[in-house]
């Protein structure tokens, strides 16, 4: 049955959906039967980064028009893909309180799952969070980033989730950018990798593709496969 990781973040843009997908490729890339969920029901990119050409999406199964096997896309090396609907019309006729039972369906068929929530506190990211066997906090070297994190942070304490650690993000861009000593304090948690800002991020969104993949000797990519190694225990 598969354990399920489910990447936080306390503000937009710091890289959670890239991080998911490198995570997904990276542990399909390992041969391990991985599948992903976009939970950001609001902004869901993950098909659209994956360039996955979606009918049938999380939204259709969660207002009960769909079965979840008919929303389940393939992407790179055997990763599978649960993506959302970009429609506004979907989005207003999703319960997210059905999530938990169709994660269950498809526990059975998977080593891992790895959701995206949708960034801060809503009921769609409380249904990401609790869903969690392990929570990673993303998030950017910087102090709004840290202050989203650790209001993210205290929600999944409360609703007793178990951190496996931190993601430091897109370091190398600001100046007084907070020392790793800093973020772990101020939350309680190890930093698990520090990922630096990296321009094959956004020349492998350009071919729809994870960076791991199409970039694997970059510094991003071998932070990602290291991470994943150590998810999938053949570290
Ligand atoms: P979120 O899901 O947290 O909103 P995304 O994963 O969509 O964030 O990333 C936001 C933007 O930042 C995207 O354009 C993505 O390509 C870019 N990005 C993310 N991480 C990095 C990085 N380490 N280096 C360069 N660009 C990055």
């Amino acid at each position: 049955t598969a354990k399920i990781y489910t990447i936080i973040s306390g503000k937009g843009g710091t890289g959670s959906t890239t991080t998911v997908i490198n995570i997904g490729a990276a542990l399909a890339g390992f041969a391990k039967k991985t599948l992903i969920i976009d939970m950001d029901l609001g902004m869901p990119t993950v098909g659209l980064m994956l360039g996955l050409e979606t009918k049938t999406t999380l939204h259709d199964v969660l207002s009960g028009d769909a079965d979840i096997k008919d929303a389940i896309y393939d992407g790179p090396s055997n990763l599978k893909i649960l993506p959302g609907s970009i429609s506004l019309h979907s989005f207003l006729n999703t319960d997210p309180d059905k999530l938990a039972g169709l994660v269950e369906s498809v526990k059975d068929d998977f080593e891992f799952i790895i959701i995206d929530s949708p960034t801060g506190i809503s009921k769609n990211s409380m249904a990401a969070i609790s869903l969690a066997d392990e929570l990673i906090q993303l998030m950017n070297p910087d102090i709004a980033s840290l202050a989203g994190a650790m209001k993210v942070k205290a929600i999944s304490d409360s609703l007793e989730k178990q951190f496996f650690g931190i993601i430091v993000n897109r370091t190398g861009v600001v100046k007084n950018e907070l020392s790793s000593e800093r973020i772990e304090t101020a939350l309680g948690l190890k930093i698990l990798e520090i990922l630096p800002e990296d321009p094959n991020i956004r020349n492998s969104v350009a071919f729809k593709a994870p960076v791991v993949v199409k970039y694997p000797g970059s510094p991003v990519s071998v932070g990602f496969n290291r991470l994943s190694a150590e998810i999938s225990g053949i570290k």
